[in-house]
């Protein structure tokens, strides 16, 4: 606080924000939201006293109505910090974000989903087929955890860490879809191609007596290498062409999305 009782934020934290609140505007320009339910997190720098600090979205408000902000300051255990619009955060929503987040320091944002294509996708045994570049992207590089309903207990919370191990993308069986970045811009975007992967993978099993194409898996490994030198060269530069567009994108759907 300055002597006007006015937040001082580093410019770090004002990029998290942005980012983060811009995420959740793009699940929802891209129709991946489950209601008010499945989050977004993200990591700030610990505070002052040692304290790990998180961004979470205000509990009740649609993804549209996220802005910088308005988001919801959190603990590793959910309680709350700093919470501007006063209606708390889903804890028990975060509870899968900060198992990743307390085990996987490398990770600045979780991404979680439940959408039609990617719980169809968690529901057949196989999993993601490497069916296109796609999908051949995350070849090799997917992790899985069973389902084992609802509560997530903290058993469960190390099998979860244990199952997601050093990967980036995890399909959660019979639920949804999760993937982590070194950056709010590299989660989301694993998200949108993971969700594409998952939308088209329905898709070319929906045309019955046609012979699926799939992907060696040395032409898929090689794919997915590819794709991972772009990333990290990406997040090596910090120039993001890419996420710039998105950005833009969000703040031409709504010019008082960052006022
Ligand atoms: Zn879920």
């Amino acid at each position: 606080m300055d002597d006007f009782g006015t937040t001082i934020r580093s410019a770090e934290e004002t990029t998290v924000r942005r980012d983060l609140a811009a995420a959740y505007r793009l699940i929802h320009l891209h129709g991946l939201e489950d209601s008010i339910f499945t989050h977004i997190s993200a990591r700030l720098s610990d505070g002052p006293d040692g304290t790990h600090r998180f961004l979470l979205n205000p509990y009740g408000l649609r993804f549209d109505e996220v802005t910088p902000e308005n988001l919801v300051t959190i603990d590793e255990t959910g309680a709350l910090l700093d919470d501007p619009y006063g209606h708390g955060v889903n804890a028990a929503g975060f509870t899968i974000h900060s198992a990743v987040h307390m085990a996987r320091h490398d990770v600045a944002c979780v991404v979680h989903t439940h959408t039609v294509a990617g719980v169809a996708v968690s529901s057949v045994k196989e999993g993601l087929l490497p069916l296109n570049q796609w999908s051949a992207q995350f070849f090799g590089k997917t992790a899985f955890h069973d389902y084992e309903g609802i509560a997530l207990d903290l058993d469960e919370r190390e099998r979860l860490v244990r199952d997601l191990g050093t990967k980036f993308v995890m399909i959660l069986r019979n639920h949804g879809l999760l993937t982590c970045g070194r950056s709010v811009a590299e989660a989301i975007k694993l998200m949108l191609n993971l969700e594409r992967s998952c939308k088209a993978q329905v898709a070319a099993l929906s045309m019955r007596g046609l012979t699926l194409d799939v992907l060696t898996d040395n032409v898929a490994a090689h794919t997915a290498e590819q794709y991972q030198s772009a990333y990290d060269k990406t997040e090596a530069s910090g120039e993001d062409a890419e996420w710039a567009a998105m950005l833009r994108r969000v703040e031409k759907s709504d010019p008082t999305f960052a006022r």
